[in-house]
């Protein structure tokens, strides 16, 4: 996630094009997409790789039961956990995000420069309220573990490597008013990170990670998904998961191989659909102009992406206009556009800001990394991507236009401190410091991984992807296999830009 950035010139150098929308067009693109899901029987079936990368996951089971009287939704959730570590395991860790939310000195959107933006009503708490967590049957001890209550601890008996079992709870999430990825706002419940998720285990511990205000500290491992989602009558469910009506007010869909879910669910929204080879692509704005355009960048991106980067793994994808201070927001199969980003004067920013946010499908939802400690390695091969994107579709000119403002000036700029794009996210404590870091030198590592490879960055990445789709990826990891690929010695250019003080 990254606070809105200032104007893009970069039109400038390619020429202005003219946005013809054509409204009854796009009303009855919006209208069609919703009879496909609601039948069911659009939604394409999923990439090649995706049954494959399935199988043997964990696995959720997840009802919602969306209230808005209670501003709240009902979730209960089955996992079933195969204990693929290689130690014995005596408790789990469960990620309840929204708790950060229950006061303002632990929420992410209550930080100083995005206070007044986020609660523009003043202060609304969110968290979560657990019922009946059980394991195998049998009631479960659990505590929290961490300062803002976003771990917890759930203790177990002896599970050894390859044994599974069941957990399963109740809660309900309480979903704070605020303009946030997470929050009630503008007609639209945006739900990311409310879904309770398994953490991460690694190094003989599960992380239990406090929630940063700046940048994404979600990291959690690829599952398979099973949703049934509740809604009032006439309200549009965007979700992660294709989700086909079963009936008036209640929709059913399946997400496999996807690292987390997310759904925005407007009380009224209009709908755009479209395809991008084998992808059904839905765009859900406030009317369908909006819509529209913001189909039309996603098409371009994925059809862009897929060809330098591989194949779009699942059969939809969704973008959803959001209620938030930032330019966009990240889940599989999912993103969140700011509303600012729909005004007609930004065109431009809507394109780059889709063509960013359409890039982590490849750089953080296929191919996994740490987000809490290495931020730079989805949102720095995102930067880079959206240049590449800016390349391809309107040549060198544009490209270089748009790498002087989002990665040459970024070098030049005077950042107090000692941060580098190889920091943690919570060394930052403002959104701009993290934008000329982590974004911009962050893109100028890739650009001149794309000097220093001989057969340029994009061919590294699409190898990249394909070595570590679905899975996690530590920055060792990433340098061991760029070494290996490239049969040279990255490292010190990788120190160079990541980890040295300008
Ligand atoms: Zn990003």
């Amino acid at each position: 996630m990254e606070r809105k950035r200032c104007i893009i010139p970069w039109a400038l150098a390619r020429g202005r094009r003219t946005a013809a929308l054509v409204c009854l067009a796009a009303a009855l693109a919006g209208l069609a997409a919703w009879l496909l899901l609601r039948g069911g029987g659009g939604i394409p079936s999923p990439g090649k790789g995706l049954p494959a990368a399935a199988e043997g996951l964990t696995d959720y089971r997840v009802e919602l039961r969306l209230l808005p009287e209670e501003s709240a939704l009902a979730i209960s959730e089955t996992i079933q956990y195969r204990n693929g570590t290689s130690s014995t395991l005596d408790h789990l860790v469960l990620r309840t995000w929204l708790n950060a939310f229950q006061k303002e000195e632990t929420s992410p959107a209550a930080l100083e420069e995005l206070y007044d933006a986020c609660y523009p009503e003043g202060f609304s708490p969110g968290g979560l309220a657990l019922y009946n967590v059980e394991w195998n049957g049998q009631a479960a001890n659990h505590e929290f573990v961490n300062g803002d209550e976003t771990a917890l601890n759930i203790s177990i008996p002896t599970l050894e490597p390859g044994e599974s079992g069941t957990l399963f709870f109740r809660c309900l999430a309480k979903i704070p008013h605020c303009a946030y990825r997470t929050g009630y706002a503008g007609g639209c419940w945006q739900l990311g990170n409310v879904l309770p998720l398994l953490s991460v285990y690694g190094d003989g511990e599960w992380r239990t990670d406090e929630y940063t205000p700046i940048g994404d500290p979600f990291v959690s491992e690829c599952a398979n998904f099973h949703v049934t989602l509740e809604a009032p009558e006439g309200y549009v469910p965007a979700c992660s998961a294709a989700l086909p009506r079963e009936k008036e007010g209640r929709w059913q869909g399946d997400l496999p191989a996807a690292r987390d879910l997310a759904l925005c669910v407007y009380e009224r929204a209009a709908v755009a659909q479209g395809k991008a080879g084998n992808t059904l692509v839905l765009s859900y704005a406030a009317d369908s102009g909006e819509a529209k355009r913001a189909l039309e960048d996603a098409k371009k991106a994925l059809e862009t992406f897929s060809a330098l980067y591989g194949e779009y793994p699942y059969p939809t994808l969704s973008v959803c206009k959001a209620d938030f201070p930032f330019g966009g927001m990240e889940y599989p199969a999912l993103c969140m556009i700011g509303k600012d980003q729909y005004l007609a004067e930004k065109s431009d920013s809507l394109e780059l800001t889709v063509a960013h946010e359409t890039a982590h499908q490849w750089f953080y939802a296929l191919v996994g990394s740490d987000q809490a400690l290495s931020p730079w390695q989805d949102e720095a091969l995102c930067e880079y991507a959206m240049l590449r994107y800016v390349g391809k579709r309107y040549g060198q000119g544009s490209f270089e236009a748009l790498k002087y403002y989002r990665a040459d000036a970024p070098m030049m700029e005077h950042v107090p401190g000692s941060l580098t794009p190889g920091s943690p996210i919570s060394y930052y404590n403002n959104y701009q410091d993290y934008r000329t870091v982590v974004y911009g030198r962050g893109a100028a590592l890739l650009l001149a991984l794309d000097d220093f490879l001989p057969g340029g960055a994009d061919a590294f990445l699409k190898a990249y992807g394909k070595e570590f789709a679905f899975r996690l990826v530590s920055r060792k990891q990433f340098e061991d296999f760029l070494n290996a690929y490239s049969g040279l010695d990255a490292s010190p250019l990788l120190l160079d830009y990541l980890d040295t003080l300008m």
